[in-house]
């Protein structure tokens, strides 16, 4: 497969692809890093893998909006009461 990296909300993912992950695991994501890891087996199969670490790294995404609005209002009451007065 000749995709080497994928661009999530802005955020780009090396793919590493890899002979045996271990156990069941067919693929996972590594936020930190930004590496998506994909074991190696049928093109179908290592796409459906991309879509669903592309996934995580989406859904990771809205983790880090919500937290990053939940401490906005937390953090900020008086930008709050401005919104409510307006
Ligand atoms: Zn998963």
């Amino acid at each position: 497969m000749n995709i080497k990296t994928l661009k999530i909300n802005g955020f780009e993912y090396e793919v590493q692809f890899h002979d045996d992950l271990g156990g069941d695991m067919v693929g996972n994501i590594d936020y930190v890093e930004g590496i998506i890891n994909v074991e190696k087996h049928s093109k179908k199969g290592m796409l459906l893998t991309l879509l669903h670490e592309a996934i995580h790294g989406i859904l990771f995404s809205a983790q880090a909006l919500a937290h990053g609005i939940y401490t906005l209002i937390k953090d900020n009451p008086e930008l709050v009461k401005a919104i409510k007065n307006s």
